[in-house]
């Protein structure tokens, strides 16, 4: 259910409707537009319509939000959502924001290393695994902690707001200490106990989608987070499964344009994983940019042939390089910069 208020609500009226909402075991979410206020409610239906919300003053009309996923919704939020990154880069706003990095943390040199190569290509925010979801348990895991504290080093070097992984629940408050943005892995979109805790963290959210999740899985998956209190959701497209195998996943580039008038939230697009061969990044990332994306997240490894995983996928410092001169003109034509 949303209320729609009055344009010119007090605050005092607002803090009247929430307290009321809230006595009568309703969860009131507050959205302020640049025209209207409107105010999420989620709880028992039936509650809500035996309660005659529209006889407070300020509220002007109630409706149903008939979609699975509220918070998450258009009807719920009209305007975009944008989100601050360490007060250095916005997602959501018209900065293509690229995130770039290891697919694992190796060593403090290695990261380094490649936190210096994409701050000077023009990257925004710096990614790299120290806890790792791999399909085999024999595969290197990461470097867990350690790895947290590379990757604090190398943010401290260059002034890169930094992006990492949690895959479990009882490491969320450790993660939280060093990452900028809290990823959750496309193995993990589903795994709702992870989804309710990370809700209650104060950090941004970089949610996968799963490589078999339909787009409502995904914004479902998204409403966990946003209804345990965090609102700070970025939703990122990795290649789902499908039948081919020339790419290890198929990027879907129709969830940009359907997320967009689905959900307010930014979705950023991943390409390392979606095509699985570094040769395939450049091409699917501008197919992103074209279809309206905020933001690319790519694999760099400065000896990808080296690399613990995913170096397939991986760009060199110097093809990096290359993918932001292609992408540069065409974010500019779209009215984006880099
Ligand atoms: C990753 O970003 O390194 C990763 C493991 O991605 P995904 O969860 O999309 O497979
Ligand atoms: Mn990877």
């Amino acid at each position: 259910m949303i209320i729609v208020l009055r344009p010119n609500t007090t605050q005092e009226q607002i803090d009247h409707i929430v307290e009321k909402l809230i006595k009568v075991g309703l969860k009131p979410h507050i959205s302020k537009g640049l025209e209207r206020t409107i105010i999420g409610v989620i709880g028992d239906e039936r509650i809500i319509s035996t309660y005659p919300l529209e006889a407070i003053p300020g509220v002007e009309k109630v409706l149903p939000i008939l979609k699975p996923y509220k918070l998450a919704s258009r009807d719920f939020k009209p305007e975009k959502t944008t989100i601050n990154i360490d007060s250095k880069v916005t997602i959501g706003g018209n900065t293509l924001v690229v995130i770039g990095g290891p697919c694992s943390i190796e060593s403090e040199e290695q990261i380094l290393s490649v936190a210096k190569a994409i701050k000077e290509a023009g990257a925004h925010i710096l990614r790299g695994g120290a806890f790792k979801p791999r399909t085999s348990p024999y595969d290197f895991q990461g470097l867990g902690k350690e790895g947290l504290e590379y990757l604090a080093l190398a943010s401290k070097e260059t002034g890169l707001p930094i992006i990492t992984e949690v895959m479990d629940p009882r490491k969320v408050d450790l993660v939280a200490q060093y990452a900028s943005i809290i990823q959750i892995g496309a193995r993990n979109m589903q795994n709702y106990s992870l989804l309710k805790e990370i809700g209650n963290c104060k950090k941004p959210i970089l949610l996968k989608r799963g490589m078999s999740a339909t787009l409502k899985d995904l914004l479902m998956a998204a409403e966990y987070i946003l209804s345990s209190g965090n609102l700070d959701v970025i939703l990122c497209e990795r290649g789902i499964r499908t039948f081919e195998e020339a790419t290890r996943n198929t990027l879907d580039i129709s969830a940009i344009p359907v997320i967009k008038e689905l959900s307010h939230l930014p979705i950023i697009v991943d390409p390392s994983h979606a095509g699985g061969k570094w040769k395939w990044v450049t091409p699917l990332s501008k197919a992103a940019i074209a279809a309206g994306c905020d933001g690319l997240l790519i694999e760099v490894h400065s000896n990808p042939e080296e690399a613990y995983s995913d170096g397939e996928q991986s760009l060199t410092p110097k093809n990096f390089i290359n993918l932001m001169n292609e992408i540069k003109p065409l974010a500019k034509l779209l009215g984006k910069t880099i």
